[in-house]
């Protein structure tokens, strides 16, 4: 299976989870709306001046004799009368504007800088370029929908729902996952280095996942990792699944002594797929246990990594609630070049930048990809596809690229 086959028949599979609950505005960053959010009223609620000057009536306009001066409107402190015939008012940006008044002149249109004496105005003769006025609902209109279901809520989306008069969301709830690291080779980071015996590695994968997953709503359920032990595999796996509603390995998912992720999937529950015509990535499989989903990643870190950026997360977006974002592929010009084989697609880590002379996008790769090689994402800002088809690309070929600004957001 190619990874557009892959992603294809994931994003058809899974759904959101069904619970969804009511939180406050104030904690409601980052997650993703149930049911459509409308405005409580129209916004402004009241007519306002865009402007600093004065309310005055069209038909007194341009008349030779000054207007009276009658009080003033500030934001927060209107003017509870009414603008009559030969009369205006001194109001400021975002103030009620007065009844009988349907004009603001600018102050800068006095005749005489500086003129208003407190009593009468005396306005330069122009033509207003427009009334100034913010007419209520110019800007949202109450009932008006602000936010549809399955929208994640952005700083800007929450400022729109507070100005709206909106104070509670009902929002999908959180996305319990549980994160699995398997390898008897593996310690805890922080250990010291000097207490790691010979053939033992930190466990990255699991520290590295969840922070590649703490932008989204989720829950993380705290799991022991997992042992090279077929029959312990499959009673962790067992009961995590009652607890999540998806669970991601990494590691022992490949064809060797100690790999039982695969196995214990297929015989505890479903497995969907196993194993991707991609690099790196190959041996992943999906599939369910109960009514939790589990992805078993490779564990070789970058495996690790890329799948979860291509796959694992857009999958949970789905969970989440939201659309699973599109890959964003930019168009670019390698300047190194790039062995490959014809057969897999290939996603090397690069770094890109708008060359200076052309302004066109230039990726070069990372070294050595090995993916076992961590250091290869040192630098990097983004993956360099590489077709299956493929062959060689010397340095010139175009090339797609994914910015990891885009994968890690
Ligand atoms: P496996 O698929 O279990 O054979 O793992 C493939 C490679 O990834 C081996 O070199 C493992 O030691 C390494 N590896 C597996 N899990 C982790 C992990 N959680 N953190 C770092 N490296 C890992
Ligand atoms: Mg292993």
């Amino acid at each position: 299976m190619d990874l557009e086959e892959a992603r294809a028949t994931l994003f058809a599979t899974l759904s959101r989870v069904s619970h969804t609950e009511s939180i406050p505005l104030a904690e409601a960053l980052g997650r993703v709306t149930a049911e459509p959010v409308y405005a409580q009223l129209s916004l402004p609620p009241f007519p306002a001046s865009a402007m600093d000057g004065y309310a005055v009536r069209r038909e007194d306009f341009g008349q030779k004799e000054p207007l009276r001066l009658i009080g003033q409107s500030l934001a927060g402190h209107p003017f509870h009368g009414r603008v009559g015939t030969g009369e205006c008012v001194r109001i400021f940006t975002g103030a009620v504007v007065p009844e009988g008044a349907d004009l603001i002149i600018l102050q800068e249109r006095l005749a005489v800088a500086g003129q208003d004496d407190g009593e009468s105005v005396h306005f330069e003769d122009h033509e207003p370029d427009e009334s100034f006025i913010r007419r209520v609902g110019n800007d949202v209109e109450k009932g008006q929908i602000i936010c549809d279901a399955g929208d994640r809520l952005t700083p800007l989306t929450l400022g729109s729902l507070a100005s709206a008069g909106v104070s509670c969301i009902e929002v999908v709830r959180k996305v319990r996952v549980g994160i699995f690291s398997s390898g008897d080779e593996l310690r805890d980071p922080g250990t010291p280095p000097e207490a790691l015996a010979l053939g033992q590695i930190y466990d990255s994968n699991a520290f590295t996942l969840a922070n590649l997953l703490q932008h989204l709503p989720v829950d993380l359920v705290p799991l022991q990792r997992l042992a090279d032990d077929e029959e312990a595999v499959g009673k962790a796996l067992a009961d995590a699944a009652e607890r999540c509603d998806m669970l991601i390995t990494s590691g022992g998912v490949s064809v060797g002594d100690a790999d039982f992720i695969g196995a214990t999937i297929a015989r505890l529950g479903q497995l969907a797929f196993w194993r991707l015509n991609l690099k790196p990535g190959k041996p992943l499989a999906f599939g369910s246990i109960g009514d939790c989903w589990i992805f078993g990643l490779p564990g070789n870190p970058i495996s690790t990594i890329v799948t979860c950026l291509l796959l694992v997360k857009p999958s949970l977006q789905i969970l989440c609630g939201t659309r699973p974002s599109a890959l964003l592929r930019i168009d670019a010009e390698m300047a190194t070049q790039i062995s490959h084989r014809p057969g897999r697609a290939e996603y090397q880590r690069g770094v890109y930048k708008q060359s200076d002379e052309s302004g066109a996008i230039e990726v070069r790769h990372t070294g050595d990809q090995g993916s076992n090689r961590l250091s290869t994402f040192n630098g990097a800002n983004c993956l360099i596809e590489i077709p299956k088809e493929s062959a060689d690309l010397p340095v010139g070929s175009r090339v797609s690229i994914l910015p990891l600004s885009d994968l890690l957001g």
